[in-house]
């Protein structure tokens, strides 16, 4: 068994037509030989027909996808050396642990000998964990047990490239996050070039190396977690990925004394907020914008050490203790907003608290379009 796949794939202008509905739109994507790459995005966005078109599964309708220098649009599913994983684990049930995962691996046309196939389903058991459960029927196996022989069942086909389609969907909390961890070190074990699907940004903010944000079957951003958290390129991204979901609020731009500021007036609670130096922001014409803020980079104000804050005013309609930290839910200036403070910070529902946003921390959208003309943090992303 390979430990190293050298499999790049290439996805160049790959378009999926459904009669009048474009499911998939000129995607195109590069993911390196080896790499782990998630595709998020909510459903329906294409997700799994992106998938389905690289197993080949599906017609390409319009562009180009390539396995290294190999051009496999028209090559069958069955060479294309490609193994898929589903939510729904999909195994025999008449069929033991170990015949599931071997069957059918002598119909294609490579043919193994019984003790390589032994071998093989012996490595993949013991790195899933399941050496002692091979001899089961599928209806004596857990969830998680039954996913991971479908795991199995895809890893000793050796394939040069995995496709996971939401294959933690039906396991319990506890199950799923145990299961990321365990698919991060399978990937490092067999290191084949994978591409994970699913519609929960939690998910792919824990597994992906890189992460793909999809939307209406178009690719919004593709970037590491953290970049997409930092620097998320419009407001698509920004209300999906991070939880509780960033604070967006229309807000007028106006410039005096060298400073950029967000205002907004018209109500009790109105605000002014500094956004800096004028010279370090980019020159805009714009005088409207939407001010993206995430519920944890709002501070209540005792709390904070920076300079010459402007607080904003909310009033407190809902709490949500989480444990480790709470939610507050209310209202500024007539707009909802969530804040994340800690635990035990003495607030109820009626209060007016004081807050104050991180400055290195503001996110600007332009009101039209959703895309971002502005970050005020001070690393650039890379
Ligand atoms: P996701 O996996 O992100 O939930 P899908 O790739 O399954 O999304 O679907 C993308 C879009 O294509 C959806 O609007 C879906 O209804 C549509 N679609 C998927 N399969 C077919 C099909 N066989 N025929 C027509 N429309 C389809």
């Amino acid at each position: 068994m390979d430990v190293e796949s050298d499999t790049p794939l290439s996805l160049q202008g790959i378009t999926k037509q459904y009669e009048s509905l474009t499911a998939v739109n000129s995607i195109d994507l590069e993911v390196e030989a080896g790499e782990f790459v998630v595709i998020v995005g909510p459903s329906g966005c294409g997700k799994s027909t992106t998938l389905r078109m690289i197993a080949g599964l599906e017609d390409i309708t319009d562009g180009d996808l390539y396995f290294g220098d190999e051009r496999v649009n028209d090559v069958a599913p069955k060479d294309r050396n490609v193994a898929m994983v589903f939510q729904n684990y999909a195994l025999y049930p008449h069929m033991s642990a170990r015949r599931n995962m071997i069957f059918g691996i002598n119909a294609g046309t490579d043919s193994y000998s019984d003790e390589e196939i032994d071998n093989a389903v012996q490595d993949a058991a013991e790195t899933l964990g399941i050496t002692d459960l091979l001899d089961r029927m599928p209806n004596q196996l857990s969830g998680g047990e039954r996913q991971r022989v479908a795991l199995g069942r895809a890893l000793i086909r050796d394939p040069d490239v995995l496709l996971l389609d939401e294959p933690l969907a039906n396991l319990d909390a506890k199950l799923r996050t145990e299961m990321r961890t365990e698919l991060d070190r399978i990937h490092q074990q067999f290191g084949a070039t994978t591409i994970y699907v699913t519609h929960n940004q939690t998910e792919a903010m824990t597994l992906g190396d890189r992460v793909v944000v999809l939307n209406n079957g178009e690719i919004q951003q593709v970037d590491s977690p953290q970049t997409l958290y930092d620097f998320p390129k419009n407001r698509f991204v920004a209300e999906f990925i991070g939880s509780p979901t960033i604070n967006l609020l229309p807000i007028s731009l106006t410039h005096a004394d060298g400073h950029v500021y967000a205002e907004r007036h018209g109500t009790e609670d109105d605000f002014r907020i500094d956004l800096g130096q004028s010279e370090d922001f980019p020159s805009t014409d714009r005088s409207e914008a939407i001010l993206g803020i995430r519920p944890e980079d709002l501070s209540l104000e005792h709390n904070t050490t920076y300079n010459h804050p402007t607080p904003l005013f909310l009033t407190v309609e809902t709490t949500e203790p989480l444990g480790n930290s709470m939610v507050v839910y209310g209202t500024i200036a007539d707009q909802e907003v969530k804040v994340k403070v800690d635990a035990h910070a003495s607030v109820s529902v009626g209060n007016t608290l004081s807050l104050v946003c991180d400055p290195d921390r503001i996110h600007l959208f332009d009101t039209e379009t959703g895309d971002v003309f502005h970050h005020s943090a001070n690393t650039n992303p890379t």
